[in-house]
């Protein structure tokens, strides 16, 4: 099956540009009209995560989110919902959606934006690593006659990319995600765990936020680069398959669209995709860092256990950047830091799942991931073993 994903350029978030790129973009997809229906109830699913302002690159920019409004109600949408839920957003709603600039792209726009904290839950059960599990997502969603996906095209420490499949994870209110955390800690048994879930969800469309983008250390605190672009279609995993293409990454090095691949959940090579607008060879980026492909799920689980004490990927303060606001400590699923006075947030490498939710919600961009001296040597030496890139 070939999946058609559409790419434009766009170098600029003011609202008029952006508006035109959207309405290029989806023109070979057969424009908004064939995702909006007359009178259709629309929710948009931006990624908020963290309080920041938009050129930190960490969420969707407020200008994508009020011109795609637009673009919904201009197709007959009878009402516009906005929302997402970042790990610390309980009582602190209003400050993320008006740091974020979110509140005023729905206001300019007619959108009802709604905290996910307050919808009710509805359950989604689904096979994943081997047995049957529940998760509960917002009401809104399956309320909703069309979902449009609005993810933003960064890197991240657990699952090397999050665009438009990972984006989805925020449709899970609160602080169950960390408690997903908790219980799947292994990064790619996570990966497939939100392949499986994503694949259960009704989503019509995404379109990715690449005008800027974030590359080295995602989610939250990573480099600003500025790819130019917009881009989307359907299903998630062939638009995080352009993602790929874009960044120069081969999608069988993202554990979880080697997964999706095999499930038959999207495309299964590059091979399945029918790119349309730019060339693509024109939108694909010179540099897009991304942290390192780790073949640890080649490695056996029992010698994991046993070596897990040297071999660690984990949270590390930057020296004199910890502010003490105790904001990681507070998001932790595994109470795993502790602030001193002396020297700000303590990690305990004994309970720290590597979940990296801290890193997400820091303010201060204080926290990085580093991988222990042994995981440095000896992923090396597997890499070069089984010839693994
Ligand atoms: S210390 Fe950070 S990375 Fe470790 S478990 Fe806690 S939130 Fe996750
Ligand atoms: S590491 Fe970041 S989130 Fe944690 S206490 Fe320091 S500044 Fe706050």
């Amino acid at each position: 099956m070939t999946y058609k994903i559409s790419v434009q350029r766009c170098f600029s978030y003011e609202q008029e540009e952006v508006r035109e790129a959207l309405i290029k973009m989806l023109e070979p997809l057969g424009g908004m009209e064939s995702y909006v229906k007359k009178g259709a109830k629309v929710l948009v699913k931006p990624n908020m995560l963290s309080r920041k302002d938009p050129s930190r690159a960490a969420t969707t920019h407020p200008s994508i989110i009020a011109e795609v409004v637009k673009l919904c109600y201009a197709a007959g949408a009878s009402h516009v919902k906005v929302g997402d839920s970042p790990p610390e957003i309980f009582g602190l709603a209003e400050d993320f959606w008006k740091i974020t600039g979110f509140k005023k792209a729905c206001e300019d726009s007619g959108a009802e934006l709604i905290e996910f904290e307050k919808d009710e839950k509805v359950p989604v059960t689904f096979r994943t690593g081997g047995k049957e599990v529940t998760a509960y997502v917002v009401k809104s969603l399956f309320e909703a006659d069309c979902v449009i996906n609005l993810p933003k095209m960064k890197t991240h420490n657990l699952t090397r990319i999050t665009g438009a499949t990972k984006n989805l994870f925020g449709l899970i209110p609160g602080f169950a995600k960390g408690m997903w955390h908790k219980a799947i800690p292994r990064a790619e048994q996570f990966a497939e765990f939100i392949a499986d879930y994503a694949r259960e969800l009704p989503i019509t469309l995404s379109i990715m936020d690449a005008i800027e983008a974030m590359d080295s250390q995602g989610p939250a605190s990573g480099r600003v680069v500025r790819p130019g672009l917009l881009y989307g279609g359907a299903p998630v995993t062939a638009v995080d398959y352009a993602f790929c293409k874009i960044a120069g990454l081969n999608p069988a090095k993202v554990h979880m669209l080697d997964y999706t691949a095999k499930i038959g959940f999207g495309p299964s090579s590059m091979d399945d995709i029918e790119f349309v607008g730019i060339p693509i060879e024109e939108a694909v980026m010179e540099e897009y860092k991304v942290p390192m492909a780790s073949p640890m799920h080649l490695i056996p689980e029992w010698v994991l256990n046993i070596a897990k004490k040297l071999l660690w990927t984990g949270p590390v303060l930057k020296e004199g950047k910890c502010v003490k606001c105790g904001r990681c400590k507070k998001i932790c699923p595994v109470h795993a830091i502790e602030i001193t006075q002396a020297d700000g947030a303590l990690f305990d490498r004994e309970k720290c799942i590597s979940c990296f939710c801290c890193m997400e919600v820091c303010p201060a961009e204080a926290i990085e991931a580093q991988p222990s001296p042994a995981v440095t040597v000896f992923v090396k030496l597997v890499k070069r073993l089984l010839r693994y890139k």
